[in-house]
């Protein structure tokens, strides 16, 4: 096999291998030097054109890097990570699931069931409005019962301006708060004669401006009396759940804060919804003292859930 070595394995091997390797001696002694030569050579010139084409590959690069960098950043702005909480959307798939009877008070009784079907446009804003105000510190079949009496009696601007305070405190009592309602009804209604022909404002920051109007009445009536959807109504039970369901990156002291947590990650297609799946998952089974955990959808994910630790507990046992 050696003396029938074809002259293709020959050149291949002479070409390939390090001019001072020993298999260079491999070729016919005249051809070594003048092939190491012109390897030498060949190698000098290789080592010029490697060092200019990697000069030229490096300033290149260097500018094509930069434009690169200054044309992407125009184009596509830093991407601003933001916070989500964990496991909220199969949180919230399962409170629904929790409310799909809708049984609970506010699905029979909320503000939205309280306004009079024969009135105009304009009065019904304003019984969802005055529904609003009745029902903070107050249970909602109590503001209810009040306002199906006061919508029986003729409830309007003009009405309640004419009715005497102590009519007005019958009709209402016995909602929280009563005495001091009946003073913020009746400068209430004054205002929305005078400033906005006896309807209501359709603007958050005008309805936070009128007499015992808050922001989570505010939001809750944008909803609900105009279909706008402007922010979250945060009552104490979304705070609640909220908080207990880690939907807040700290622990907030007050509605207000929770609702700028929310409204931060919370896609605004869920606004709506999240007020009525959490008031009436929180009048039912997260219920402000004594969750009722153990009969609850999210217990094995909630981390607040008291069945959890009950049954972490029993596992360490
Ligand atoms: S597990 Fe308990 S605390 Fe958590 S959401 Fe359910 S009822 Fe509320």
């Amino acid at each position: 096999m050696s003396g029938t070595r074809s002259p293709y394995f020959t050149r291949f091997r002479v070409l390939t291998v390090p001019a001072n390797s020993a298999t260079a001696n491999v070729t016919p002694k005249s051809n070594g030097i003048s092939q190491a030569k012109k390897m030498k050579k060949d190698s000098c010139s290789d080592t010029d054109q490697v060092q200019t084409k990697r000069k030229i590959k490096k300033e290149t690069k260097i500018e094509i890097k930069q434009e690169v960098i200054d044309s992407f950043n125009d184009e596509f702005p830093k991407p601003v990570i933001k916070w989500e909480p964990n496991n909220w959307m199969l949180l919230l798939n399962n409170i629904r699931k929790m409310r799909e009877d809708k049984n609970a008070p506010i699905d029979t009784m909320g503000c939205e069931k309280c306004k009079g079907e024969n009135y105009s446009e304009k009065d019904k804003r304003f019984h969802l409005l005055v529904s609003l105000m009745l029902s903070s510190q107050t249970k909602d079949h109590v503001t209810h019962a009040a306002m199906l009496r006061l919508i029986d009696h003729g409830l309007s601007v003009e009405s309640v301006l004419k009715m005497q305070d102590s009519k007005l405190g019958d009709l209402i009592y016995p909602v929280g708060f009563w005495k001091k309602k009946i003073s913020y009804l009746k400068r209430t209604a004054e205002v929305l004669k005078k400033e906005y022909d006896c309807d209501i404002p359709n603007s958050v920051e005008d309805l936070v401006k009128l007499p015992g109007v808050g922001p989570k009445m505010a939001y809750l009536t944008m909803t609900c009396a105009w279909n706008k959807v402007v922010g979250i109504g945060v009552d104490v039970h979304v705070h609640r759940i909220a908080n207990r369901l880690k939907w807040v990156r700290k622990q907030t002291s007050e509605p207000e804060k929770t609702r700028k947590e929310l409204e931060d990650w919370l896609p605004q297609s869920y606004w709506r919804e999240v007020n009525w799946l959490l008031v009436g998952f929180g009048q039912q089974i997260c219920l402000p003292i004594n969750p009722r955990c153990s009969d609850c959808l999210n217990k094995d994910i909630c981390p607040s859930s008291s069945a959890k630790s009950r049954k972490l507990k029993r596992e360490h046992l």
